[in-house]
């Protein structure tokens, strides 16, 4: 009989390793369960923010994956599995056996975590927008509508989240739009983290563009002379980042006032955008893939459950150790178990897999950072290999502005990768 893979999701993970599954065997059957037949993309979607890009550029549609490949889809919302009968049910009341399965949720956000804070003010009157939609209108509007003067506060979420450097990208792409449309506004970012991933690439981007203090600790190997140098600023500049170490740890949210009462004191915003803590997305704890982290627990190997045979887990929901939530991760953990499930229905062995990562993000629309790695398999975990990761400290201006070419190109090409 043909072989059946049932896929629960339908976005970085779940596309990418369906295309991957019928080009790598064309004979398996492949059934994509997705909740919207439009994906919304979140990477690049704080570049609606600055209006960059409008919101129908972040949709992206399935019949390209259907009409090419045979990828059957059907829009409905996985509820539960029977993993010992093979079987998966959705809220529409359709039943569908498998052989295997992989599993590509991302993430869900836990509003209620932060004291004040709530689903129905995040679609209200505070949005997060790290799950794109609504509320990334709603931000939008929000920050167009700000008054002069006034203060952008972004809560950043603590370790594990989805999209390391987006916070900070964030941040900025908002500074450099106020430097247009309201040059007196300011941007705080409040952090329970000392550090951040492109730390000190992205602070001196903020330094270089926005004024930025870069902290003591930072300053190691930037730039003080020569074509753009690091300066040591007086007044602090429009944007200011306060780290955990600095009492930037949110202890409470007044959604009436707008205002965050952290371990340094209350800040109050104007338009205040909080990225809550995350763990995998809902279905995950519905299917029984979750263990203590939050997130699901795989062997490394072939991404297959260690909690339940037969189900493979990718992308923001798994446990992938030093690799980060990135759609690229969630990528190449997709080819990685493609690949896997392919061999195991095969009754071959399995492959030593290898993984790689580039976080590509911008500190301006013309100023590119990145940061890229390679992960191998070392003693069942997940392990980055040495070697330099970011753009370098004495980059020349051209190689950040190709930085940010990558970028825009990277944003394109990855989306065909995995959708076309
Ligand atoms: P998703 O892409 O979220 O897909 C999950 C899918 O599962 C969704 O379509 C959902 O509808 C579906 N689903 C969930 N539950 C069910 C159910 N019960 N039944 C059926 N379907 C279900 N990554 C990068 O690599 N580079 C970047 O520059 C970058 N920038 C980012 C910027 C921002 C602001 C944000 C928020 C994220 C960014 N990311 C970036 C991260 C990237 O978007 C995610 O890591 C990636 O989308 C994860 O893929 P996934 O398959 O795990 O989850």
């Amino acid at each position: 009989a043909t072989p059946h893979v049932v896929i629960v999701g339908g976005g970085v993970g779940g596309a990418t390793a369906a295309k991957y599954l019928k080009l790598a065997d064309p004979n398996i059957r492949v059934t994509v369960i997705e909740k919207n037949p439009v994906y919304i993309r979140p990477y690049g979607s704080s570049e609606v923010l600055n209006d960059h890009i409008g919101m129908t550029e972040l949709e992206v549609r399935y019949d390209r994956l259907r009409d090419r490949y045979g990828i059957e889809f059907l829009f409905d919302t996985v509820i539960g599995v029977d993993p010992l009968a093979r079987t998966v049910r959705t809220a529409g009341g359709v039943q569908l056996n498998y052989d295997r399965m992989i599993v590509s949720p991302g993430i869900q956000l836990l509003y209620d975590r932060i004291e004040g804070y709530s689903a129905s003010v995040a679609e209200s009157r505070i949005p997060s927008a790290w799950i794109p939609g609504h509320q990334t209108r709603l931000l939008r509007d929000q920050l167009h509508a700000m008054r002069p003067g006034g203060t952008f506060v972004i809560v950043a979420p603590p370790n594990p989240y989805r999209c390391p450097p987006g916070p900070y990208e964030r941040g900025a792409l908002m500074a450099e739009w106020f430097k247009v449309h309201n040059p007196t506004a300011k941007v705080i970012i409040l952090d329970s983290k000392d550090n951040f991933v492109p730390g000190p690439s992205m602070l001196l981007g903020w330094n270089r563009l926005y004024g930025y203090n870069v902290p003591e600790r930072f300053r190691e190997g930037m730039p003080t002379e020569g074509e753009w140098p690091m300066k040591a600023h007086e007044e602090p500049g429009m944007l200011e980042w306060v780290a955990g170490r600095d009492g930037g740890r949110v202890l409470s949210v007044d959604p009436a006032a707008l205002s965050v009462e952290t371990e340094a004191g209350r800040f109050q915003a104007d338009v205040l955008n909080i990225v809550p803590p995350m763990v995998a997305g809902r279905v995950a704890f519905d299917l029984d893939l979750v263990d203590g982290t939050g997130y699901c627990p795989i062997d490394r190997r072939t991404h297959e459950s260690t909690r339940h045979p037969g189900i493979h887990v990718i992308g923001d929901a798994c446990v992938a150790d030093a690799m980060p939530k990135s759609g690229f991760s969630a990528n190449t953990q997709a080819k990685v178990a493609a690949r896997a499930v392919v061999d195991l229905l095969a009754g071959r062995d399995t492959q030593v897999p290898l993984w790689e990562n580039t976080c590509y993000a911008l500190a301006g629309t013309e100023y590119g950072l990145y940061v890229a790695d390679i992960f191998r398999l070392v003693d069942g975990r997940i392990t980055r290999t040495e070697g330099p990761r970011f753009l370098p400290l004495d980059a020349s201006r051209a190689q950040i502005r190709i930085g940010a070419l990558y970028q825009q190109n990277w944003m394109r090409t990855f989306t065909e990768d995995c959708f076309a």
